[in-house]
């Protein structure tokens, strides 16, 4: 018999009740080392009491309004925002896959008002995730995603990752954008190297193709920057950003350069929930803690820390990992013996990791996690690798 929850995830048995920092206590009372934080949600930590003093503020004030009317609370992060990357503009959601929406409808949006209506095709890449929208899932294209919600929405062109060649010749007159995560996050972990970031800014501004940079998972100080491009040193047309802008609470954004948002006028575009006072009064207090070089310059130590005990664990225990990847406190574990077998595991051992394609485990912590939680997280996944070693 069906559950009454739509049965779409296959869910580990542990149900928690409390969180506090990088810990989780179950109901049974086992506390659990969070190295998943949500899949990058929680990037402070569960209930950071700056954010929850500023969510029970804006509680006690207002929740909701429509957007037919001004919402300084977003109007604040919206500047706040703009303030801090390329972006000249910004559309609030509540989530990455609505994000993913707007990117695709303004990307096309921007060609039809330009007076090239033909270009309507998006190039994504094998192992991108963007989304669980029709849209998005097209975007993606990977089968376990589309298979049997046909048909799907046309206009998508999937190439290989890393495929210059290709790039170069699949850009033609009917190309309306490219859409890349500079650190892909369900496909393994996998950085885009900074080279071909600066290649596909060049390519695009050479045949006026849109660039969308797809950061919901790699954004938010996750890499040590605020957002992940800014290593390359280039910048994107269009953004997508969400998971950590939240902090737990659910939002999302479209970013945009004035050029990129031109064919966004009133009307054409909406929500309901996007952007009320109440996320972005949490949003614009998680901005002021991630956006400053001193926080951000901290999520690079400790991703040092925690990347050389990696690299350890990985040489003591070369049986069930293969290779430490990724960026900041955006880390994969490239894995010998099964991810799942190795998460499930860890849920033994009391830690949480978060399994991705290519048979990697993904350590996702919270940015600010003490140096002792990350001594403890090595810790634990040594006593996890102990255990897949002695099944
Ligand atoms: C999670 C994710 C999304 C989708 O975000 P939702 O909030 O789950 O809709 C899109 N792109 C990337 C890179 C993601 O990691």
């Amino acid at each position: 018999m069906i559950t009454p929850v739509l049965p779409t995830y296959n869910r580990a048995p542990m149900a928690f009740v409390k969180g506090e920092g990088s810990w989780l206590t179950a109901e049974d009372g086992k506390r659990y080392l969070d190295l998943g934080a949500g899949i990058a949600v929680n990037a402070l930590g569960h209930a950071n009491p700056d954010l929850v003093a500023a969510l029970t503020e804006q509680a006690g004030k207002l929740w909701h309004v429509s957007n037919l009317y001004r919402i300084p609370q977003q109007e604040k992060l919206a500047e706040m925002l703009v303030d801090k990357t390329f972006a000249d503009t910004v559309f609030f959601t509540n989530s990455g896959t609505e994000a993913a929406e707007l990117a695709i409808k303004m990307a096309r949006k921007y060609h039809y008002e330009k007076g090239h209506p033909q270009r309507t095709q998006i190039i994504t890449f094998e192992g991108a995730f963007h989304g669980r929208s029709t849209g998005a899932i097209a975007a993606a294209g990977s089968e376990k995603m589309v298979k049997g919600y046909g048909p799907l929405m046309p206009g998508f062109v999937q190439l290989k990752w890393g495929d210059h060649d290709a790039l170069r010749t699949a850009i033609t007159d009917q190309t309306c954008a490219v859409m890349i995560e500079p650190v892909q996050g369900e496909g393994g972990i996998r950085t885009v190297p900074d080279q071909c970031l600066k290649g596909l800014r060049d390519l695009c501004d050479s045949t006026g193709t849109l660039l969308i940079f797809d950061e919901v998972q790699c954004g938010m100080g996750r890499t040590g920057k605020l957002f992940a491009h800014e290593w390359s040193g280039i910048t994107p047309d269009i953004m997508m950003v969400a998971k950590g802008i939240g902090g737990g609470f659910p939002l999302g954004a479209v970013l945009a350069t004035e050029n990129a948002a031109y064919g966004m006028g009133a009307g054409t575009h909406g929500s309901t929930y996007g952007g009320n006072p109440l996320a972005c009064a949490v949003g614009a207090k998680v901005m002021e803690i991630i956006a400053d070089d001193g926080f951000l310059g901290e999520v690079t130590r400790k991703s040092g820390l925690l990347r050389q005990g990696l690299e350890s664990l990985v040489a003591a225990h070369p049986t069930v990992f293969e290779a430490v990847r990724g960026e900041g406190l955006i880390l994969g574990l490239k894995c010998k013996a099964l991810n799942t077998d190795i998460v499930r595991a860890g849920y033994q051992a009391g830690v949480l990791t978060v399994p991705a394609a290519d048979n990697v485990i993904r350590l996702l912590p919270a940015l600010n996690i003490p140096d002792a939680d990350i001594a403890t997280a090595l810790t634990l996944l040594a006593q996890t690798a102990a255990l897949v070693e002695a099944a």
